[in-house]
């Protein structure tokens, strides 16, 4: 497809696919304007999930529950997300506490069908110590709109709950410091599907160096619960291409939700 206005009108279906606002039509446009309109038509319809339901994918990685034996042992055994909280705000386990002003925890209800697992606070989340409230934020709150599933119904969280210096990935030893935090969490929220957004959350919750294209459109299980991989919102903003295909990852997060 090389014509320049099959190409927008590509980019102009994925860009209401997903919901974004603030698309500009330049005017007068000739033949792609009826595609257009009607483009900017349907994105005010509401979302049709019977359309085109995406088919469930193969099993993939299974992370088996831990013995009971383990659980006996683990620190952070039984212990509610409030002192889970407190406890991260305290946390000195790794060297990123040194430099954070706020820890960031997570937020969403306990009883929360849906998790999203991120890989680390950035610079507003840390000045906030809210998690996703920048620009990957934002995206990350149109695409969970457009799964029929508003933020405030979802847990939101990361693998490491503290600032990494100019946001770089996260080393292996504060994901292994901070992840039982994460493994808490989500035994105590029980979600119906966790959705992993990125390589490091897909590594650190599946204990695997596969790359994310091998991991997407596979429903793999964590402790029993079907976890999905898909691109972090700050690469979509780097890489609008993959928007399409975070789409279908997202379309199929939904149908687990709703089996
Ligand atoms: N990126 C993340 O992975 N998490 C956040 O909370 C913000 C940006």
């Amino acid at each position: 497809m090389t014509d320049p206005r099959d190409l927008f009108r590509r980019y102009l279906g994925q860009q209401i696919e997903l919901r974004q606002p603030g698309y500009i039509l330049p005017l007068p446009l000739t033949a792609p304007a009826e595609a257009a309109g009607a483009a900017v038509a349907a994105a005010s319809q509401p979302l049709n999930r019977s359309a085109a339901q995406p088919p469930i994918p193969d099993r993939g990685l299974v992370i088996p529950p831990p013995s009971q034996d383990l659980f006996a042992a683990d620190p952070l055994g039984g212990k509610a997300m409030p002192e889970i909280e407190r406890l991260i705000h305290a946390c000195t386990r790794c060297t990123l506490h040194a430099a954070r002003k706020h820890a960031v925890p997570g937020e969403g209800p306990l009883d929360a069908k849906l998790v999203v697992v991120g890989e680390g606070p950035g610079a507003t989340e840390d000045e906030t110590g809210r998690p996703f409230v920048g620009r990957a934020g934002e995206l990350l709150t149109d695409i969970l709109a457009a799964m029929g599933c508003p933020r405030e119904t979802v847990y939101i969280c990361n693998v490491v709950k503290c600032r990494p210096p100019e946001n770089r990935k996260p080393m292996a030893d504060e994901m292994e410091a901070c992840l039982p935090y994460l493994h808490r969490q989500l035994a105590i929220i029980g979600p119906r599907v966790i959705l992993a957004m990125g390589a490091t959350a897909a590594e650190a919750l599946l204990n695997t160096k596969a790359s994310l294209t091998a991991l997407r459109n596979k429903v793999h299980d964590f402790r029993g619960i079907p976890l999905i991989v898909t691109y972090h919102p700050a690469a979509l903003l780097r890489n609008p291409h993959w928007k399409r295909p975070t789409w279908d990852d997202v379309r199929i997060a939904r149908r687990l939700l709703d089996r």
